[in-house]
């Protein structure tokens, strides 16, 4: 029986993402916080240096987590059928983000896996932490409310807090259900009507068509599209869409789309064509 199978049976759709780690060492260590926890699934996102002697060294007993490590090239690939997406930093970004504590994300990670959302719990580089465009695809930042002069903990240090309040979450949870009002808004509503929530992959889709609507119907007016894009991301993000409602609003843009080129058709052009004729 897989280890992790023990305390909850959702445990295994929750991965822990490193990104771009420098240090191999850290890695291992890592492997080693996730299995003291009863989690298995470690993701590597472009490492500097794996696989290497250190990674197997402080990984120690959990040799096999880290030979189980699923490498990446790319974060959004790494994500892609994540229905909640959760990046832990170190200190507060531009970017603004719903931000929670491990308690609190821990209890949106156990409400979404539960549910049947596969989860990703990020963390960034030892230098650098996660890149702002890394952190806009996340739902929400996690933040360890350290000593606020010296913020920022070691990789795996900060692996094990997340992963011990993970644990704890599922202990809580026992295996039945997550409560209610433990989950985020489309992790909430009863399972017979719960339609899957919208993953990474699904989003992206959506947000790329929002983006060429929005350029279609001139919105931006020539400023640039950045601020409004990241605005309407968080907005949606928040809303927890479920895949029906973002085939919905995909097909209100696709008319939107649609309604805009033939407008365009019918703008006096070169002939002096009348709008309405
Ligand atoms: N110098 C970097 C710190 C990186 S520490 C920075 O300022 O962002 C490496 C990773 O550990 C971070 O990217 C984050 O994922 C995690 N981490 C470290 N301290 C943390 C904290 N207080 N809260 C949440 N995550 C933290």
């Amino acid at each position: 029986m897989p280890f992790h199978s023990a305390i909850s049976p959702w445990l295994p759709r929750l991965r822990v993402v490193l990104v771009g780690t420098q240090h191999p060492g850290n890695i291992g260590s890592a492997a080693r916080a996730l299995k003291t926890m009863g989690l298995a699934r470690l993701v590597l996102v472009a490492p500097e240096r794996f696989p290497h002697a250190d990674a197997d060294a402080l990984a120690a007993g959990a040799d096999d987590v880290l030979a189980a490590a699923e490498i990446h090239a790319t974060l959004p690939e790494a994500v892609a059928d994540c229905s909640l997406v959760l990046g832990c930093t170190a200190r507060d970004r531009r970017i603004a983000l719903p931000q929670s504590d491990p308690r609190q994300a821990a209890r949106q990670v156990a409400a979404a896996a539960a549910a049947g959302g596969e989860v990703a719990l990020l963390f960034g580089r030892e230098r650098t932490g996660l890149e702002n465009h890394e952190l806009q695809l996340c739902h929400a930042a996690v933040h360890i409310p350290a000593n606020p002069d010296y913020s920022s903990l070691n990789l795996a240090a900060a692996v094990q807090i997340l992963a011990y309040e993970v644990r704890m979450a599922a202990l809580a949870a026992g295996d039945g259900a997550m409560s209610p009002e433990h989950g985020l808004a489309a992790a909430s509503a009863p399972a017979a009507v719960r339609q899957p929530v919208a993953n990474h992959a699904q989003l992206e889709g959506f947000f790329g068509q929002l983006a060429q609507t929005l350029d279609a119907i001139d919105f931006h007016k020539g400023r640039s599209p950045d601020a409004a894009m990241r605005k309407l991301r968080r907005l949606y993000l928040r809303a927890g869409l479920d895949e029906r409602e973002v085939r919905i609003l995909r097909g209100v843009l696709a008319d939107t789309q649609r309604m805009a080129m033939l407008a365009a058709q019918r703008t006096p052009g070169d002939d002096g064509t009348p709008r309405s004729s």
